[in-house]
């Protein structure tokens, strides 16, 4: 036992043959943000999936809080604890923002969302309790003013926030995030970043997939570098920053 939050041992996946993620061994401290980066195809999204559960690994295992959690699925994993907010928005865009976070919520009470759309009486007080779980969750992400406007009309930086709002809903031990700056714009980033800040400072454990090196540098305890599927390095991101194999993996060297 190492008392990790989370930890990923020896894992591996090959698709036709070719290893995706070789042999990757992970240790993510309780309250810690780590980041994983590397280039373009370095397997980044399918460590993601192999500790999220919409992969399950060739070889190797993941533990959450010291329980394997490698072979169950996705569903049972978010149970756990496993909170994800994927690369490319999952969000409901005929939905109101409100209501995306409700969708989510509802997997977390007794009461199904088709027992909540049929507006049984002895359900009115569960979806009034729902609807005022999610606007919390909103209010986090600082969303609030942002409820009753159909998610597809937010800005890619609020779309964003609705994803993190989702997934904190599900009030998660271990939160995964596979490059959520990308595409966003400077202001919008800068608010991201606080975000996370603030998340981490409530001692949430993150592991958090960049491709941007710069924007995970300033907000990591600890980064890990992966390029064409192994761990090349890991460390403080002061040491990763400086290490020569780092700068080649990137520049192409
Ligand atoms: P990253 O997120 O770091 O860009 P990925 O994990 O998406 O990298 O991909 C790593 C490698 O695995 C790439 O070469 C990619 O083409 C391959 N790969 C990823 N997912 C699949 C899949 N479902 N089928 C086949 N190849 C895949
Ligand atoms: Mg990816």
């Amino acid at each position: 036992m190492t008392g990790a939050a989370l930890e990923v041992s020896g894992a591996s996946r090959a698709f036709g043959g070719v290893f995706a993620v070789r042999d990757v061994h992970l240790s993510v401290a309780p309250g810690e943000l780590r980041a994983v980066i590397g280039p373009n195809g370095a397997g980044k999204s399918t460590l993601f999936a192999l500790i999220g559960g919409q992969l399950a690994p060739d070889a190797g295992s993941v533990t959450l809080d010291g329980a394997r959690i490698d072979r169950l699925a996705a569903h049972r994993r978010a149970r756990l604890g496993v909170g994800v907010v994927f690369q490319a928005a999952r969000i409901f865009h005929g939905l109101t923002a409100l209501e995306n976070v409700m969708v989510g919520a509802h997997g977390t009470t007794r009461a199904g969302f088709l027992a909540g759309a049929l507006r049984l009486p002895a359900h009115y007080r569960t979806e009034r309790l729902i609807r005022s779980r999610a606007m919390q969750c909103l209010r986090r992400t600082g969303l609030e003013g942002w409820a009753d406007r159909p998610a597809a009309s937010l800005p890619l930086g609020q779309q964003r926030a609705l994803q993190l709002a989702r997934a904190l809903c599900g009030e998660p031990r271990l939160l995964l995030l596979d490059e959520p700056a990308s595409g966003l714009r400077a202001g919008e980033r800068a608010q991201l970043a606080a975000l996370l800040s603030s998340l981490r400072g409530s001692g949430l454990t993150m592991l958090l997939i960049e491709h941007d090196v710069a924007f995970v540098m300033r907000l990591a305890d600890q980064v890990t570098v992966l390029d064409l599927g192994r761990v090349i390095a890991s460390g403080t991101p002061g040491t990763v920053r400086a290490d020569p194999h780092v700068v080649s993996a990137y520049l192409g060297t």
